[in-house]
């Protein structure tokens, strides 16, 4: 026995161990193995679909108060267990502790806005325009879930995800990213015990290319919400949009930060840093792209360098380190093959080199190319680390213009003191959201989330908007009765 923690999937209420296993690695610490994921099959998978729909009964007819009850519930126990939640997701994930737990007590403050959800009204009761007649518009859950997440926010993303899904009375079956099964395992653990009827939500831990074809395909699953890289988001398009089921993609972002002559340089180049660099640069909303006008250009670039030298990069868990490591080798290995894409292409290149800190971990400099454009492969695509490129502009609408060129449009952010330029940037952009004097990553959870282009398929996630995806309308036409 390794005395190692064994993390199992939970059917109908139940453990269920795999024939296979996966460790959880600390990529800030190779050696230190946080927990081993128990991985089941597609037959797994099946009976996960079938208890949520066994549970579809009683949980679609729970009263509001007691969907709100459970929410709130499980958001409470989250917040009282922040420190220990916060310390397993830098653990495994890699960012620092502070981001993690940040990113934990946000979860909460999800579950908690969704129980609130539950208790609003969301139908209409409206006259029609035939005399005598009343129409009524209610708000159905759309039936069984399935919830397939990607590593960078291991209970932020599921959170946004399951929390609404439950609030409107759906069941789910949620599966997680390979590399972050112990945040997924707490979660689910905490919302099971906070109430749920056995079935409601069910955790699959298995490999996404086995048990993934099931979670879109099943026929018994009537809506799917995937958040993942553009490749694979296809795939689940295909596999649902084939047999007519709902879907919802959140997938990369290819985001792009505008400076111009009017900027701020400070608070231009803190935006850059902590929007490119937070959370090891592993985020969909990532300014990935800085579109700088010349008036500045070289001026931010020397600003940018000098900041970057002082960014501490280390253990995820140590007090005063600005950014963990890279989640994994095959991570890390696509950021310095992009890097060495940017210099083949001609950019220079800044940072970017594996560091050595004194334990074994996948960690990498913060990197910057210099010189590039937005035919560049590394402006096109996403790298998906702490790396970020420049592009030169002549004016303000040059810089838009090369904002807009990418395919990937989360988020995009400007920096200005002029409000006809960030009023005309707000307008023009092609982001799905934009941020002025910010940096593109940082949102909030009560209002709409979500990318255009490339980036998002159906309705927007969070907040507001999640109403659209978890629920089906239903129009009622009654007919006055005898008097
Ligand atoms: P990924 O696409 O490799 O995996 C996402 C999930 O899909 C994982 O749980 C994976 O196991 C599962 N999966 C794999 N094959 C599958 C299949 N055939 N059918 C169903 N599911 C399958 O993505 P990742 O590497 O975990 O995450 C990084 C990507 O996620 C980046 O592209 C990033 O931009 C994107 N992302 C987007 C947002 C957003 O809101 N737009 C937020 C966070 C991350």
């Amino acid at each position: 026995m390794s005395g190692t923690r064994v993390l199992t999937s939970v059917v109908g209420g139940t453990a269920v161990v795999g024939d296979d296993v996966r460790p959880d690695v600390n990529p800030s610490d190779l050696s230190d193995v946080v927990a081993e994921a128990s991985i089941v099959g597609a037959d797994v998978a099946a009976d996960a679909v079938g208890a949520a729909a066994g549970a579809f009964g009683a949980w679609s007819s729970a009263t509001p108060w007691q969907r709100a009850e459970v929410l709130d519930r499980a958001g409470s126990e989250v917040i009282a267990r922040a420190d220990e939640l916060g310390d397993l997701l830098a653990r495994e994930e890699g960012k620092t502790y502070p981001e993690a737990r940040g990113e934990v007590v946000r979860a909460a403050q999800i579950l908690k806005y969704f129980a609130g959800v539950a208790l609003q009204p969301h139908g209409q009761a409206l006259d029609s325009v035939r005399p005598g007649i009343d129409i009524t518009v209610t708000r159905e859950p759309v039936g069984v879930v399935s919830v397939i997440t990607p590593w960078n926010f291991p209970i932020a993303i599921p959170a946004w995800k399951i929390a609404p899904a439950l609030a409107f009375g759906n069941t789910v079956v949620f599966k997680p990213a390979d590399l972050v099964p112990a945040s997924a395992w707490e979660l689910v653990d905490i919302l099971n015990r906070a109430g749920l009827p056995a079935g409601a939500l069910n955790l699959i831990l298995g490999r996404g290319s086995v048990v993934g074809p099931v979670l879109t395909g099943d026929p018994r699953v009537n809506a799917v919400t995937f958040t993942g890289s553009v490749s694979t988001g296809k795939g689940v398009l295909a596999e649902t949009s084939a047999r007519g089921a709902k879907v919802q993609l959140e997938l990369g972002g290819k985001n792009p930060l505008v400076v111009t002559d009017n900027a701020d340089l400070g608070i231009a180049v803190e935006c850059a840093i902590q929007g490119g660099f937070g959370s090891t640069g592993q985020r969909c909303t990532a300014s990935s792209i800085l579109v700088v006008t010349d008036g500045v250009h070289d001026a931010f670039v020397d600003a940018m360098q000098e900041r970057m030298g002082r960014w501490s990069v280390g253990d995820a868990r140590t007090a005063g380190i600005e950014m963990g490591p890279v989640v994994d080798e095959s991570q890390l290995a696509q950021d310095l093959r992009y890097l060495d894409v940017a210099r083949a292409e001609g950019a220079q290149v800044v940072g970017g080199e594996r560091l050595e800190v004194g334990v074994d971990g996948h960690y990498l400099s913060p990197a910057l190319a210099i010189g590039t454009d937005v035919t560049d492969t590394i402006n096109r695509e996403e790298v998906f680390g702490p790396v970020m490129s420049v592009i030169r502009a002549t004016d303000y609408a040059d810089a838009l213009a090369r904002a807009n060129a990418s395919t990937m449009n989360l988020s995009a952010g400007i920096c200005t003191t002029s409000l006809a330029e960030a009023s005309h940037f707000r307008r023009h952009s092609k982001a799905g959201m934009v941020m002025v004097n910010l940096p593109t990553a940082g949102v909030d959870f009560h209002v709409p989330f979500g990318g255009r282009g490339e980036s998002s398929y159906g309705p927007r996630e969070q907040g507001t908007a999640a109403v659209e995806f978890f629920t089906v309308s239903k129009t009622a036409y009654t007919a006055p009765g005898a008097p």
